[in-house]
């Protein structure tokens, strides 16, 4: 028996080998988008053929669409509910400039000072002693507390 030329898929186009019992009859090939497109084929006929010639199940649709689109709204709704109100506009980043030298040396004075390499941690640091020197220059610290 000489073997069967292959296929051309109608869904994507590629040649296929067809399946040796269902030669005669096999339009597309095993790829899932492609046997995906041919279900999906079957069903809209299918649904096609009830639909004009069974009264009964042109009712079953119509209600299982209402309900299938009451519950997208509902979905839609809660969703939308769960959604937070927009946060304000941050403000614009300043550009990165390169560190001074007097700041670099903070830094590693800071890192060593608290015994951390962690430059985070560091940085938290180096603000709260900021934060403190902006205190201590408009007007002293906390009644002179050493805290802090
Ligand atoms: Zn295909």
């Amino acid at each position: 028996m000489p073997p069967r030329p292959n296929l051309v898929c109608c869904h994507c186009g590629r040649s296929f080998k067809p399946d040796r019992f269902n030669h005669h009859h096999q339009k597309y090939c095993g790829l899932p988008e492609c046997t995906a497109a041919r279900n999906r084929g079957y069903r809209q006929q299918n649904t096609q053929r009830h639909l004009a010639d069974a009264p009964s199940f042109r009712e079953q649709e119509r209600i299982r669409c209402c309900e299938a689109m009451r519950a997208v709204r509902a979905r839609r709704k809660a969703a939308t509910a769960r959604a937070a109100p927009p946060a304000p506009p941050s403000p614009p980043e300043e550009p990165a400039e390169p560190l001074a030298m007097s700041t670099l040396t903070m830094f590693g004075v800071i890192s060593q000072l608290i015994g951390s390499t962690d430059s985070d941690e560091v940085r938290r640091a180096t603000m709260g002693y900021a934060d403190r020197g902006r205190r201590l220059t408009a007007g002293g610290l906390d009644g002179g507390t050493r805290s802090g």
